[in-house]
């Protein structure tokens, strides 16, 4: 792909280059995507173009050092277009913001860290895994590592757009003596490895991810493990990002449902001049639900942000339950919304065709509470409460 720098490109903010992607390419391709259950490779080649990639990257290793509420603006962005192409968007930042946070002193890293700026790489993930499904601190496979090489057979039950990742970021046991939470992650790059696909990936919703299962072979230079431990992965960067970033994905498509039920009513008040849309008065209802589920992750960005200044409170109870919940509850809060949005656009929303359509965000927004199952994070969230005290704080 044509990942060369446009001289015009970067003038423009990274919002407004998202919103081109978005209006011009993202919505134009969302319905067949979702049709044809195809990754959206239009919609990639376009994020490339415009160096929306490596936007999160900070500035010395070549990317525009945006901040987090930048980035989950030009998710949800994306994902008012399409749910497919904003969760992929936003799975690849998740896995970035391990590099970000994590290459640490290890020169491996910082240099992969520039080339996924320079060439606009697109990074998967495996950590979902036959026998341990969504129980993401625990591996059965193991990498091993005879003198600089590494090997790793994982069989992934979930590699979303794994056929299309430039590299895919798996977890495992640190050997093959290790416990089974004693983790690493491995930058596993295209060309290191083979994907035999094992499940294959025709949903209700999110079709675009293509989250296919494959039994991954990879081998390549042992310096790509990341020198972190995954535990220390998991709680200072990537489970409080994957429910930020995943938060703003859904937020993205309930918004759309919203702005879709608005242009319904102020198309029945136009019908029916001095009469009040019987939808009016659910429009405000949606309206204060998706205000809710906005608070939620604008609070869930504070607190990490302030968990960046101190890092004690990334490793607090309090600071995992919330996150928890945040995830839970917006996830919880996608689909009212949508349910509400349905109630007013009634079988114009119902269609899968047509300009007030919400089938399709309904179905992506279904994804929501099984994407790390919502009562597997309630039972996680259950044992911290049993060993901390509720945080009845406002300021934090
Ligand atoms: C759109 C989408 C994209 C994805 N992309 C990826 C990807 O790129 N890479 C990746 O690795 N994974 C990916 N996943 C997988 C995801 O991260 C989770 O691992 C997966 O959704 C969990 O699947 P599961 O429900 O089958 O398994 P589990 O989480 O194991 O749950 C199985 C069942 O057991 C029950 N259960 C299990 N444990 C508990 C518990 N402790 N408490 C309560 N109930 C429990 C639940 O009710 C659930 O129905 C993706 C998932 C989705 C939906």
């Amino acid at each position: 792909m044509n990942a060369a720098l446009d001289p015009t490109t970067l003038a423009e903010s990274a919002h407004a280059r998202m919103v081109r992607v978005a209006e011009e390419v993202a919505a134009q391709h969302a319905a067949d995507v979702d049709a044809k259950g195809r990754f959206p490779a239009e919609t990639f080649e376009a994020l490339k173009r415009e160096r929306l990639l490596g936007v999160w990257i900070p500035k010395e290793y070549g990317g525009e050092g945006i901040s987090l509420t930048e980035m989950c603006d030009l998710v949800s962005r994306l994902g008012q277009a399409c749910g497919s192409s904003a969760m992929i968007y936003g799975m690849h930042q998740i896995k970035m913001s391990s590099l970000i946070r994590h290459s640490g002193e290890s020169p491996w890293h910082q240099d992969y860290m520039r080339e996924c700026a320079s060439d606009q790489l697109l990074l998967g993930s495996a950590t979902t895994e036959g026998g341990i499904g969504g129980d993401l601190r625990n591996s059965i496979c193991a990498v091993e590592v005879e003198g600089d090489r590494y090997r790793l057979t994982k069989q992934a039950t979930c590699i979303s757009y794994g056929r299309s990742a430039d590299a895919i970021l798996a977890t495992c046991r640190r050997g093959p003596d290790s416990a089974s939470s004693d983790q690493v992650m491995v930058v596993c790059k295209k060309g290191d490895y083979t994907l035999r696909e094992t499940v294959g990936w025709d949903t209700m919703g999110m079709r675009g991810t293509r989250s296919e299962g494959f039994e991954l072979i990879s081998a390549g230079d042992a310096r790509q493990i990341f020198v972190a431990p995954f535990g220390e992965i998991a709680a200072q960067s990537m489970l409080a990002m994957a429910h930020i970033i995943w938060c703003a994905t859904w937020f993205g498509i309930a918004a759309d449902t919203v702005v879709k039920s608005q242009a319904f009513v102020r198309a029945e008040a136009k019908k029916k001049p001095g009469v009040v849309p019987p939808g009016a008065l659910r429009l405000a209802e949606v309206s204060a639900s998706l205000q809710k589920m906005k608070s939620l992750l604008v609070a869930g960005i504070a607190r990490y942000e302030a968990a960046l200044a101190d890092e004690a409170l990334m490793n607090t109870l309090s600071f995992i339950a919330e996150l928890n919940t945040i995830k839970v509850s917006a996830s919880e809060l996608g689909i009212e919304i949508a349910q509400k949005a349905l109630m007013i656009t009634g079988l114009a929303g119902y269609r899968n065709e047509g300009p007030f359509s919400i089938a399709r965000n309904y179905r992506d927004l279904l994804s929501a509470a099984i994407m790390i199952n919502n009562d597997r994070i309630l039972g996680n969230t259950a044992n911290l409460l049993l060993m901390s005290k509720v945080d009845t704080s406002i300021g934090g």
